[in-house]
């Protein structure tokens, strides 16, 4: 039996699936004789978007191990299994009942990750009568609170501003008030493809075979979610801090002295049906994200892999701003912007999202390779995100909202705090500029650049119209046709507008004809 009616705890602690840190503030002042804690696992949390297998599998297991730990320091955690016979599938349903029969002065919780569950959680206290302390999260270097004084009465908000403030606050690569190196930012450097021999040996980033927790927690997806998307076969995730800080020496070892260089570039190994999945990525977002490891943790140890020279500046630079600079940045929007966020829509796209997102089944050979790895893997790196599977709902204009739900549910690293701005705001630019200063369009000729897809595709980048035509290229301009008179007041998109200009009315007809035929295709089949 999960919970123990007869002891009345004085603070009920809710930890939830994405705050497993013992160290968080839920635990200050935790008086192991008269608190406890409670958790529970939910269906709701892997059904309100259509999960992911592997994104529930590292939830319910990770949630476990975090449980283990703390009973085995002596705390009492008051624990509901997914698959116990009273478990009512909902966060709120389940907190009534551990309140009616725990009977806690006080619930204490650190601040959620969605803006949904905290407003939940807030109604639900209030009903049930108990006081609820909401407690800041320390996990991040920027408090919600920090950034609203950041944000106020700036025309607009931009991340490299934020991520120097951030620098200089912390310290991180500083000498005195000056950044390392001189520079900022090393972007510049950051933006190397592979040559033709592509990305050659690049060592696996260190493993983590299922134990025996996570696999009952296998059987238990298997039981309950077999319907959902992904499969569990190359499931090896870090699920306990122990294990994420192997992930990250490994990767600092062995992966960060050519992060920067390659960050952007998207590799797929000939004949081999799937993908290069993570190149010289860390893959540390979901630990990171769970809170199994501490941003600082990460963050001093490429500073010091930098300072012993065992990586150049630029990579440890490039990885750090992802952190210290993206990671905080998009936190921030989040939390200041929602509610209205999630409604936004500035091209007021109205599309539905493409069948084959759900099955890989496309001809066109980026969207193949992407969608494949992520339905594998529950991963994609950041390019593959934004500038294939991303890019493709942008121009094809499809709904944000969906693209939105599309994310959050296929990522094993998807929180919404995360996961919304990154989609609806820098990828699909609904925001009309809140996060990015311009729209991420492209044809298929960037793709080209930075990957081998286009090499082993039936379509063509440099085309637009005709049999082989890349529909990325013709549904490029036809974007920028569609909202030309919207880009042109974007400085910014001076250079992409001149280009169109140049392209005669047959060329603009022939192009707008080409991008109906490729609505089409991808409305009625998944094999455009
Ligand atoms: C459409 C879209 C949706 C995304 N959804 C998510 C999501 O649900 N969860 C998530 O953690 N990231 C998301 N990202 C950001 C980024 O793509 C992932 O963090 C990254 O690909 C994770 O892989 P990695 O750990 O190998 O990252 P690396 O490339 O190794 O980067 C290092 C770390 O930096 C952080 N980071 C990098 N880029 C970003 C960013 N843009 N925003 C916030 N943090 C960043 C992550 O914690 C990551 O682990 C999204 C990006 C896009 C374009
Ligand atoms: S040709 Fe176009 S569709 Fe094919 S891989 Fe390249 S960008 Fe993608």
């Amino acid at each position: 039996m999960n919970f123990r009616p007869q002891s009345r705890p004085r603070h009920l602690v809710l930890c939830l699936g994405d705050q497993l840190d013992a160290r968080s503030s839920a635990f200050d002042g935790f008086d192991a004789s008269l608190d406890a804690v409670w958790m529970a696992e939910v269906a709701e949390e892997s059904t309100h978007v259509w999960s992911h297998q592997a994104r529930i599998a590292l939830f319910l297991s990770a949630m476990r191990h975090f449980r283990d730990a703390l009973r085995a320091e002596g705390l009492t955690v008051h624990y509901r299994q997914l698959d116990h016979p009273d478990n009512t599938g909902t966060l709120v349903l389940e907190l009534s009942s551990s309140v009616g029969l725990l009977r806690p002065q006080r619930l204490i919780l650190v601040e959620p990750g969605d803006w949904r569950v905290q407003k939940q959680l807030k109604t639900a206290a209030l009903e049930l009568g108990v006081e609820l302390e909401i407690r800041p999260d320390r996990h991040f270097f920027c408090s919600t609170a920090e950034f609203a004084v950041h944000a106020k009465g700036r025309k607009q908000l931009r991340m490299e501003y934020f991520y120097r403030e951030l620098r200089r606050k912390t310290g991180t690569l500083m000498e005195g008030d000056e950044p390392f190196g001189g520079q900022w930012n090393y972007d510049a450097d950051n933006r190397e493809s592979f040559d033709r021999s592509g990305p050659g040996q690049i060592a696996a980033p260190v493993a983590f075979p299922p134990d025996k927790v996570t696999r009952e927690v296998f059987v238990l997806v298997g039981r309950h979610f077999a319907k959902h998307p992904g499969n569990l076969a190359r499931f090896d995730w870090p699920v306990t801090p122990e294990q994420a800080r192997k992930a990250l020496e490994d990767f600092i070892e062995h992966r960060l002295p050519l992060f920067g260089k390659y960050e952007d570039a998207m590799w797929s190994s000939d004949g081999e049906m799937m993908p290069r999945p993570f190149l010289y990525h860390s893959r540390l977002s979901a630990a990171l994200n769970l809170k199994l490891l501490d941003p600082r943790e990460v963050i001093a140890a490429a500073e010091q892999a930098y300072r012993q020279g065992r990586v150049p500046l630029a990579s440890a630079e490039g990885f750090i701003r992802q952190i210290l600079g993206w990671r905080e940045f998009v936190r921030g929007i989040y939390w200041y912007f929602m509610p209205g966020y999630l409604e936004l829509n500035v091209f007021k796209a109205t599309g539905s999202l493409p069948s084959f997102y759900w099955t890989g089944q496309t001809e066109m050979n980026c969207l193949r390779q992407t969608i494949t790895q992520t339905l594998e893997y529950g991963y994609a790196h950041h390019i593959q995100r934004l500038m294939v599977t991303g890019l493709f709902t942008l121009l094809l204009g499809v709904k944000p909202q969906s693209v939105h739900e599309w994310y959050l549910a296929l990522y094993v690293d998807a929180v919404e705090w995360v996961e919304l701005p990154n989609t609806l705001g820098m990828s699909q630019y609904g925001d009309g500029g809140l996060m990015a200063s311009k729209p991420y369009l492209a044809s298929g000729k960037y793709i080209q650049r930075m990957s081998n897809y286009c090499a082993n595709c039936r379509f063509d980048p440099a085309e637009s119209t005709g049999g082989d035509a890349c529909p990325f290229t013709t549904l490029y301009w036809d974007f920028l046709l569609r909202h030309e008179k919207f880009l042109g007041k974007n400085q910014r998109m001076a250079m992409q507008l001149k280009n169109l200009a140049r392209l005669d009315p047959p060329q603009r007809k022939a192009i707008q004809q080409q991008a109906v035929h490729v609505r089409e295709g991808c409305s009625a089949s998944t094999a455009v």
